[in-house]
């Protein structure tokens, strides 16, 4: 399945990654600290259990091209003095969370998790596992630079329990890496490939970026072989976006360097022919995995999830997320931090720190399952939708149906009475598709918040 270049270039526009519906930008500052407290303290008996999230703000360096929530320092008296304000947030979220819940999820995201000591990295997790149940079989993830990383590094988070590391690699060429101020040689990584396969981790994955400066379809060949010769279990492959408005570290990027659309275009190509040759399996938006991996097993068995740490085998989880700018949910409510790390500071030290959120409506779920269902099952029961939400989809969802006709001409979907069937070529389009579902982006009186390009 290769999708041809008018297609690419056709569905090429800014959408939401929908990681949440509704997307962030409609978070409201009227849902604070008193809000989110009521929220958990009525939600505890729901029979739900619990994914953590940590947010490590901190990098040593910063990468031109980085979108996160970061602060570059190389002093580390900032990252002990901010363990010690995430320590108190675990502890206050803990104090209202039912003992008896089983934590099935937990990942630490930044910045960079891996700027933390060894010490501290054991200091952190044995922080949340005396106050939350840890499940046994819990799926337990970190992100990690590879530049300044140890064996240590990598011990304290294997003996700590962590059985999923995932490694920012992006762009193994010399030139790349040096225009984005990230240099990360290749042998680096495969000693860090080394560390982790020689300690025993479960799961490894590499995250890619597509869309850099200096990037060609003949570099890229380069970065992906020697990835596929290092045989992650997981890949994620991300497209760069260029957004300098937003983000001013942005700004140094030589955007006369950027690869153009046709090239961008032939590097997606490239990516699903050799990473499917190479014996990945498509996903969806960003991510492949090997034939046996969860994710591959649990789309096959339409138990795949998706909420802000991507794709997920763990369906009906609240998210409690700690640390600056994270955001945590309920069923029914999306809840974020501040993002400015001195106001979270102050904000921890008198109590919870949520700066925004939102109460999500019957109609926002019910969009919300439609979408969710097409990002991870690549199909939507109408019928089961009608039947789970008493309505009648058809007539519900008419418009989006109407939208949905020319990519069904495009092939993108096959639609019949009562499906919505995500074809091979669609699954690059997912984005757009789930788009058809977004009662925001269809509302003229809302402001469509600036999106980074499908494709
Ligand atoms: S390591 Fe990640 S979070 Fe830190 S600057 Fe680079 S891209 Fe941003």
């Amino acid at each position: 399945m290769i999708a041809n270049s008018s297609l690419l270039e056709k569905y090429s526009k800014p959408g939401p990654r929908y990681t949440s519906y509704p997307t962030a930008p409609h978070f409201a500052e009227t849902f604070g600290n008193a809000e989110w407290l009521d929220e958990l303290q009525s939600t505890q008996n729901t029979g739900r259990d619990l994914s953590l999230y940590c947010h490590i703000p901190f990098c040593d360096t910063l990468c031109y091209y980085c979108g996160c929530n970061m602060v570059a320092t190389r002093n580390y008296n900032r990252a002990t003095q901010y363990l010690g304000y995430l320590e108190s947030e675990i502890d206050r979220i803990a104090a209202v969370t039912s003992p008896e819940r089983a934590v099935r999820q937990l990942h630490w995201g930044g910045g960079t998790p891996t700027f933390l000591h060894p010490d501290d990295i054991r200091r952190l997790f044995s922080h949340l596992s005396s106050r939350f149940h840890i499940a046994a079989d819990a799926e337990i993830g970190c992100e990690m630079d590879p530049r300044e990383l140890t064996r240590e590094h990598v011990r304290a988070l294997v003996e700590s329990g962590f059985n999923r590391l995932s490694l920012g690699v992006q762009d193994l060429d010399a030139r790349v890496q040096e225009t984005v101020n990230r240099v990360q040689p290749e042998a680096m990584i495969r000693e860090v490939n080394g560390w982790m396969r020689e300690l025993g981790v479960k799961s490894i994955n590499m995250d890619l970026m597509v869309g850099l400066p200096e990037q060609s379809v003949a570099s890229f060949s380069h970065t992906l072989e020697s990835v596929i010769d290092m045989a992650p279990d997981r890949l994620a492959i991300f497209s760069y976006a260029h957004v300098p408005w937003m983000k001013k570290n942005q700004k140094l990027i030589p955007e006369n360097r950027l690869p153009d659309l046709q090239t961008r275009i032939e590097l997606q190509q490239l990516i699903l022919q050799r990473l499917t040759e190479a014996g990945y399996v498509y996903i969806g938006m960003d991510h492949y995995a090997r034939p046996d991996d969860e994710l591959v097993l649990a789309q096959r068995n339409r138990t795949l999830y998706r909420n802000f740490q991507g794709y997920t085998t763990h369906k009906n989880c609240d998210i409690y997320a700690f640390g600056v700018s994270a955001i945590s949910q309920t069923d029914q409510v999306y809840v974020q931090n501040a993002k400015h790390l001195p106001t979270w500071q102050q904000r921890v030290s008198e109590g919870l720190a949520i700066e925004r959120g939102l109460r999500i409506s019957t109609e926002d779920r019910l969009r919300r399952d439609a979408i969710l269902r097409i990002m991870c099952d690549l199909e939507l029961d109408l019928d089961a939708l009608s039947a789970d939400w008493s309505i009648d989809a058809p007539s519900h969802f008419a418009t989006a149906l109407a939208e949905l006709q020319p990519m069904q001409e495009d092939g993108l979907v096959e639609l019949t009475a009562s499906r919505i069937q995500v074809t091979e070529t669609g699954r690059l389009f997912l984005r757009n598709i789930a788009m058809c579902f977004d009662a925001y982006l269809q509302d003229s009186t809302v402001e469509t918040p600036r999106y980074s390009r499908t494709i």
